[in-house]
């Protein structure tokens, strides 16, 4: 059975589509959509020896192999241009590590701007939406939910003719999990404010100008505090 978190990201992936899967680990993304019938093709990249073949041993296991390239490879540097692919799927990191593997792959023209971008960052998910609209991605869709006590978010993005202007907030919170607040939202950020509380405490008690840290910390407070 496939994770929760992993579930919701393939509900965001289009029935029929070249998946690439990027930080693939076991391959579990990609062999779940072939075995559910919603795609025919995919290619995991692993950077990693280990996962790599573990990827390997898996496609191998379930005799996938002519539906799933493995390639050890470092970021989108795992797709080729004749695999066409069509959303590319990235999980289960950092939102920094997610934006500096897309703007590699974004300098050397991997992505063609075609492809539906499903990414779901475990943290700095602020970072990531700031770079999507610092490349003219528009976010489509988000969603979050609650798995073994963590918060996962899931961000959709798809190349936009205009940059899109989101506001801080909107950078912060979501566009969409902004407008549409579900009790996972507020369980969240309920728990970012117990936080960010603790740290602000910490950083009032630290020694040096902490002015510049206190003044954005009591800003992202404040605003918790208006949502929930
Ligand atoms: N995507 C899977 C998931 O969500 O369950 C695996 C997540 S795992 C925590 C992160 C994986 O990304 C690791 O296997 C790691 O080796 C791989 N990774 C990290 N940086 C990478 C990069 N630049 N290119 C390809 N894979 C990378």
């Amino acid at each position: 059975k496939l994770s929760d978190r992993l579930a919701k990201v393939c509900e965001f992936v289009p029935n029929g589509a070249i998946v690439a899967d990027i930080g693939s680990d076991h391959a579990y993304l990609p062999a779940w959509l072939i075995l559910n019938n919603k795609i025919t093709t995919a290619v995991a990249g692993e950077v990693v020896k280990g996962p790599y073949e573990s990827a390997c041993h898996l496609v191998k296991s379930l005799g996938l192999e002519d539906q799933i390239t493995v390639r050890l490879a470092n970021g989108l540097e795992a797709v080729k241009p004749e695999d066409n692919v069509t959303a590319v799927t990235i999980a289960g990191m950092g939102g920094s590590l997610i934006s500096e593997i897309l703007d590699r792959g974004y300098e050397k023209d991997i992505l063609s701007g075609k492809e539906r971008l499903i990414l779901q960052p475990n943290i700095g998910e602020r970072t990531l939406r700031l770079w999507l609209q610092d490349h003219s991605y528009e976010i489509i869709a988000e969603d979050m939910l609650e798995e073994d006590g963590k918060f996962y978010e899931v961000i959709v993005a798809e190349k936009a003719t205009e940059a899109p202007t989101y506001t801080e907030k909107e950078l912060q919170f979501g566009p969409f999990l902004l407008s549409n607040q579900t009790p996972v939202f507020k369980a969240k950020w309920a728990d970012e404010l117990e936080q960010k509380e603790y740290v602000l405490k910490q950083l009032k008690a630290a020694k040096g100008d902490q002015s510049a840290k206190i003044e954005k910390m009591t800003q992202l407070k404040t605003w918790i505090e208006e949502l929930i």
